[in-house]
C-alpha cells in the first residue's frame, strides 16, 4: 500500500482533501491511504524527514506551511518557485519534488466558466499565499492588468512586485472595481462576521464592467461576494471548483493517473 498525507495545522482535520483522495483511490484501484497530519510551523523540516524516512509517496501541504517547506526540499518546479510556495511533494526514489497545482486548479476552475480573461483587467482583493497563485493564474489567461487591494499595504506591494502586478491599498477598492472586467476574492473573508470592514464595502461596490466574480472560499451560506455577483447579474464561482481540480492534478503526479476533475468536484459537492 501507498501512504499519502496532508500537512498543515489544525484544520486539516476538517480537510474534504482525505475524502477526496481516499475515495477516489478506491473507485479506481489505486492501493493507497491519505491521511492529515498537523505539523508545528517549527517542526516542518523533521515531518520531511519523516515523510523520507517512512517511505510516504507523497503529500498535500497547506496553510500555514506552503513556503516554510520549501527550504527542505530536493527539487522544485518552476511554477512553485516563481510562487515562492508548494502545495504538493512528490517522491521519486530518494527525491522530494515540490510542485504547485494551485495554479493549475485556479486557471481551470476560471476556463470552465467559458468567460475570457484575455486583455482583461482583473482585481485580486488579498495578498497571501492564495493570491500569489492567483495572480500567476490570471496572468496565464492573458490579463493585461492585474491589481492587488490587501488591508495591509505592504504585503499587497511585495506580492505584486514579485508577479508583475500593481497594488493599491483596500480603500482604493471601490475606484478599482468600477473598471475591473472580474474581480477575485482571497482573502479569508466570505461573511459579514469574518471581516465586517470588507463586508460592508463589498456592498456598496459597483462594477458595471464586470464579467466574473470568484471566491476562493467555499462553504458560505451568506457570501458576500456572491451577492455582488448576483448583485451585477454576473457569474459567481466558489472556492471548491479549484480545490477539485488542484486535488485532481497532485493526484495525477502521484499515481500517473488522469481521473476528471469534476469526479472530485462532485465528491466535494456531496459533502460541502
Ligand atoms: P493567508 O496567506 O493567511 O492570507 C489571508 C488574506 O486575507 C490576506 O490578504 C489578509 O490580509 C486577508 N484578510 C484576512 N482577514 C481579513 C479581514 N478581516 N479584512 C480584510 N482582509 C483580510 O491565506 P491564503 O492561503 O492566502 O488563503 C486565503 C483564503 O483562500 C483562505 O480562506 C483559504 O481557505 C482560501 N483558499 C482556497 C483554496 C481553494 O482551493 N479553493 C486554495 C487556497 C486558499 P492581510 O495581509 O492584511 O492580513
Amino acid at each position: 500500500m501507498k501512504i499519502y498525507c496532508l500537512l498543515g495545522d489544525e484544520r486539516v482535520f476538517k480537510s474534504l482533501s482525505p475524502l477526496m483522495h481516499n475515495t477516489v483511490m478506491k473507485e479506481v484501484g489505486w492501493d493507497g491511504l491519505y491521511v492529515p497530519f498537523a505539523v508545528a510551523p517549527s517542526r516542518v523540516d523533521d515531518a520531511l524527514k519523516g515523510i523520507r524516512a517512512l517511505g510516504i509517496q507523497g503529500a498535500n501541504v497547506t496553510i500555514p506551511l506552503k513556503e516554510l517547506v520549501v527550504p527542505c526540499l530536493d527539487e522544485i518546479s518552476e511554477v512553485a518557485s516563481s510562487l515562492g510556495a508548494v502545495n504538493t511533494l512528490v517522491r521519486r526514489g530518494e527525491i522530494l519534488r515540490g510542485e504547485n497545482t494551485d495554479v493549475g486548479g485556479f486557471v481551470e476552475a476560471v476556463e470552465r466558466t467559458g468567460v475570457s480573461l484575455d486583455g482583461g483587467s482583473v482585481l485580486v482583493v488579498g495578498a497571501g499565499g492564495a493570491a500569489r497563485a492567483v495572480i500567476l493564474g490570471v496572468r496565464m489567461l492573458g490579463a493585461s492588468r492585474v491589481v492587488v487591494a490587501n488591508r495591509t499595504p505592504a504585503r499587497g506591494t511585495e506580492v505584486a512586485n514579485r508577479l508583475q502586478a500593481d497594488s493599491v491599498p483596500l480603500d482604493r477598492l471601490p475606484q478599482e472595481a468600477f473598471s475591473a472586467q472580474v474581480l477575485i476574492n482571497a482573502t479569508a473573508v466570505s461573511r459579514p462576521e469574518e471581516g465586517a470592514e470588507l463586508a460592508s464595502m463589498v456592498e456598496r461596490l459597483r462594477m458595471p464592467h464586470c464579467r466574473l466574480v470568484f471566491d476562493l472560499n467555499y462553504g458560505r451560506r451568506e457570501n458576500i461576494w456572491g451577492r455582488l455577483a448576483e448583485k451585477e447579474g454576473v457569474p459567481f464561482v466558489d472556492g471548491l471548483p479549484m480545490l477539485a481540480y488542484q486535488a485532481a492534478r497532485s493526484f495525477r503526479l502521484w499515481t500517473g493517473m488522469d481521473v476528471d476533475g469534476d469526479r472530485f468536484l462532485a465528491i466535494l459537492r456531496s459533502k460541502a
